[in-house]
């Protein structure tokens, strides 16, 4: 198992499968993108199953997701999703995306076993998604989600992120057309992950705003709070439900106390958390032609050594040096 110095137990895999994104989102990365990563730095697809399938079945990941960057740039995505889904014991895979692409992938990905999709989407304004991600793709995206139901990926997740003044406005009109097209909706806080080090608590919607833009519309009780265990969004059935709205308030809420994830970048190296300063090169030690058993001491030894919590609240807090497009959300 990869049990952590605080008890806390990781079996949710994050996988990025590239740091390369088809977006700017200002949130993320500059207009101009960053320098990505060379491919010879890359995992390679038989790495990425490798290390994958010592997490399943050595060390107890019960879910992968796999991330980017934008993973729909990876070619080898329904391959390593297939070979991901044939792992034993069968974890869960799910898939987080700008939905670029998904269109004309979400049937081949329903095929190889994919269980779910999460789709950022901030906006349902043209100009707004412009502006916002410095490409105009917002049809892109919807044809996207849209595939992605059609081919039974359900329930499909959309990611929003509010930001004041620019699509703060958007709460409710967000939450009625994700109601009208069966899609599960949560918002997310956003987090000091941006390449150019620009957030600003200040700038940042906050969890209790998002629930009050919300109220003003809807009637949001409380769902299943006794079993929210280590799920990052607490979730409000809609108008009395069966339909539900999640806000994750990774900043203001945080839910670090019951975190079981663990994050394999697309250069190899683990991170225990999202925050993390440290990162354990496990690329390194299998092209030096590292067993399985001692690849798993190492990702053992990575995990054992996680922090309580982001801190994001502490002076003595740093943004880690990666930016989100090379962690993997
Ligand atoms: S900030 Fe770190 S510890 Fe907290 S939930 Fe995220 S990954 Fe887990």
């Amino acid at each position: 198992m990869l049990r952590d110095s605080f008890g806390r137990v990781a079996t949710d895999l994050r996988v990025s499968l590239t740091d390369k994104c088809n977006l700017r989102c200002t949130y993320c990365m500059p207009p101009e993108g960053l320098d990505w990563l060379p491919n010879a730095q890359l995992l390679t697809a038989d790495e990425i199953v490798r290390l994958v399938t010592i997490g399943v079945e050595r060390l107890g990941i019960t879910e992968v997701r796999y991330t980017g960057g934008e993973p729909l740039l990876r070619r080898e995505l329904t391959d390593i999703v297939a070979r991901t889904t044939a792992l034993r014991p069968r974890p869960q895979v799910s898939l987080t995306t700008n939905g670029i692409g998904l269109a004309r992938t979400a049937d081949a990905l329903a095929a190889a076993g994919l269980d779910r999709v999460n789709v950022s989407l901030d906006t349902l304004d043209r100009d707004t998604f412009k502006r916002l991600a410095h490409r105009d793709r917002l049809p892109d995206v919807l044809d996207g989600l849209a595939a992605a139901h059609r081919a039974g990926l359900r329930p499909v997740k959309v990611n929003a992120v509010l930001m004041r003044e620019i699509n703060q406005h958007e709460a409710v009109p967000l939450l009625r057309w994700c109601l009208e097209q069966g899609y599960e909706l949560r918002f997310i806080e956003q987090m000091p992950l941006d390449a150019q080090h620009g957030w600003s608590r200040d700038a940042m919607v906050t969890a209790d705003e998002i629930l009050a833009l919300l109220s003003a519309s809807f009637d949001l009780t409380p769902d299943d709070l006794e079993e929210r265990g280590s799920a990052p969004a607490e979730r409000f059935l809609v108008d009395g439900g069966p339909a539900r709205v999640g806000v994750i308030g990774s900043v203001t809420r945080p839910f670090c106390g019951a975190c079981d994830r663990v994050r394999l970048t697309a250069d190899g190296q683990i991170r225990n958390c999202l925050f993390a300063r440290e990162e354990s090169d496990l690329k390194a030690a299998m092209r030096a032609g590292a067993t399985d058993d001692e690849l798993a001491d190492r990702w053992r030894a990575a995990v054992a050594g996680k922090r309580p919590g982001h801190g994001i609240d502490d002076p003595t807090f740093l943004q880690p040096a990666r930016p989100m497009s090379a962690i993997g959300g």
